[in-house]
């Protein structure tokens, strides 16, 4: 079971491993990476092949983030993050990372 603490660890740590696979989807929203079993929902309950569970639920987002507010929730994490890649950000330059990031996201490319 993936955590929402571990989703932008993986985010960036993906991010930066290339090439990235083509057929790796991300969640559009937080980009973690899509598996089947992490896929968020419709209002039909069919699998929503663009987000994850931690995101969309029922056809509907779980929480109504800005941008900057989804950056500043996944920054909580980076001592994870961190300890994962063997670096030693600060918070601050972790959420500059994400900055970066997050745009080329669908969820956000209407909400620069
Ligand atoms: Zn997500």
């Amino acid at each position: 079971m993936v955590s929402p603490a571990t989703i932008c660890t993986f985010a960036v740590n993906l991010k930066k491993r290339k090439p990235i696979s083509m057929e790796q989807k991300f969640c559009q929203s937080c980009g973690m990476p899509l598996t089947e079993e992490i896929l968020g929902t419709n209002t039909d309950g069919s699998k929503n092949e663009e987000y994850c569970m931690y995101c969309y639920k029922d056809g509907a987002f779980t929480g109504n983030f800005t941008m900057e507010e989804m950056v500043e929730f996944c920054s909580q994490f980076v001592d994870e993050y961190n300890k994962h890649t063997g670096q030693s950000l600060s918070r601050e330059q972790y959420k500059a990372l994400l900055r970066q990031y997050y745009p080329h996201l669908k969820r956000w490319q209407d909400q620069k």
